[in-house]
């Protein structure tokens, strides 16, 4: 039979995880706010830990920009995977007794003072810690860039976790001297918004481990880099897959970069849907027609296990062109022809030069593409009649 650690675990592995721990609320207490369990369950005692690598084959095709939705549509069925086991290990739980709750996945973020919702939000502090929970149940280390980084898979993974009341034999994290971040500081090299500091530090401790890593620009930095409202690395080279620009640099000061995320927020056609995957993560990613945008994350897809093969993922990121947006709500690699157009949403769109047929789209639906996407379409089919090769605004 073993132990009911072990057919805790086995139950994970047998439906997709790679890694499986359990640690305990005491050992994350001395850990920031978001590691303590018992603000989402207050009879926590424990917690499972575990992840899901990401397809390396894909990420690959994703941060080259040979393909970008197979990537997207990868993260989704990892995000569906991530709920199943968690669902399982619930029913598990609850079949014994215990008190239980499966941790969403993303975008549940604790109430900030001053903000009415998540347009408003600067901190983003989740309700509990996927990334603080893996580290202390053994089944990554926090790397330079913040992400979690297993032994096997370095940062291609997905998390998941579940707190109950049982009280179950927490693992050890791993030990400093097996730290799979060996400090090659690729992250801080491919992140198109320069949020991960190359050199500047801070630490965070949680289960006893201590952790060095970057001290980062504002959390509405990565937002307005990862959500997409500026994908252009300041080189002006390479971008990650959003085709918009900002049309200036970031402000540096937090003040004003959260008051531009903010300003961005409000005007973006996703933010301002009922239904967004802000308001229901779970059912987002179980709903066929919910697209999972991903633009970037490049921090993570360069992180691969091994060293030669980062240092190549940077080269392939920085070689890989600017992102443009297609007609059809594709994302392809920007051609000699792409110009930059206005927007109502406060940035500038990079599109192939092309005419527009001034149509509406038959249908305001579009499954599968992400509202700004659509959005920004339908303002140039109606506005927009061609796109010379050069600069330009909308008429
Ligand atoms: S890219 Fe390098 S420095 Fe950054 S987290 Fe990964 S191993 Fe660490
Ligand atoms: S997700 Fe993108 S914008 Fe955010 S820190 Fe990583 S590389 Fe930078």
């Amino acid at each position: 039979m073993g132990s009911a650690e072990t057919r805790l675990k086995s139950l994970a592995v047998s439906m997709g995880a790679d890694v499986v721990g359990i640690t305990t609320g005491d050992r994350l207490a001395d850990g920031p706010p978001s590691a303590d369990p018992r603000y989402l369950l207050p009879s926590a005692n424990s917690v499972i830990s575990f992840a899901v690598p990401l397809d390396l084959e894909i990420a690959q095709d994703f941060i080259c920009k040979k393909s970008w939705r197979p990537h997207c549509e990868n993260r989704k069925a990892i995000a569906q995977t991530l709920y199943a086991i968690g669902d399982a290990l619930t029913e598990k739980l609850l079949s014994e007794g215990y008190e239980v709750v499966n941790v969403d996945i993303n975008n549940n973020y604790r109430p900030e003072e001053g903000a009415d919702d998540v347009t408003e939000m600067t901190a983003f502090h989740p309700d509990f810690s996927h990334r603080y929970a893996a580290l202390a149940a053994g089944v990554g280390r926090l790397g330079w860039s913040g992400n979690i980084l297993t032994q096997e898979h370095g940062a291609l993974v997905e998390l998941g976790s579940v707190l109950t009341s049982a009280t179950l034999t927490p693992d050890m994290p791993i030990p400093d001297e097996e730290h799979p971040c060996d400090r090659c500081k690729m992250c801080s090299l491919v992140c198109p918004v320069e949020m991960i500091h190359p050199q500047a530090s801070l630490q965070v401790k949680v289960a006893g481990v201590t952790e060095t890593i970057s001290s980062k620009r504002p959390n509405t930095c990565c937002w307005i880099g990862c959500t997409g409202y500026e994908g252009l690395a300041k080189s002006t080279t390479w971008s990650n897959w959003s085709p918009y620009r900002l049309g200036h640099q970031l402000p540096e000061e937090k003040q004003e970069i959260d008051a531009l995320c903010i300003s961005l927020q409000k005007i973006d056609p996703q933010m301002q849907a009922i239904d967004n995957n802000f308001s229901n993560y779970r059912q987002a990613v179980h709903d066929p027609d919910w697209f999972y945008y991903t633009v970037c994350g490049f921090c993570r897809s360069v992180c691969s296990p091994r060293r030669e093969e980062r240092l190549a993922n940077r080269k392939l990121i920085i070689n890989s062109g600017t992102a443009a947006l297609k007609l059809d709500g594709n994302h392809e690699v920007a051609g000699e022809n792409a110009v930059e157009v206005l927007t109502p949403f406060g940035l500038q769109v990079v599109i192939p030069g092309t005419k527009f047929s001034g149509e509406r789209s038959p249908t305001r639906k579009w499954p599968g593409q992400f509202p700004l996407d659509r959005e920004v379409i339908e303002y140039l089919r109606r506005h927009v009649h061609s796109a010379e090769p050069k600069t330009r605004t909308a008429d």
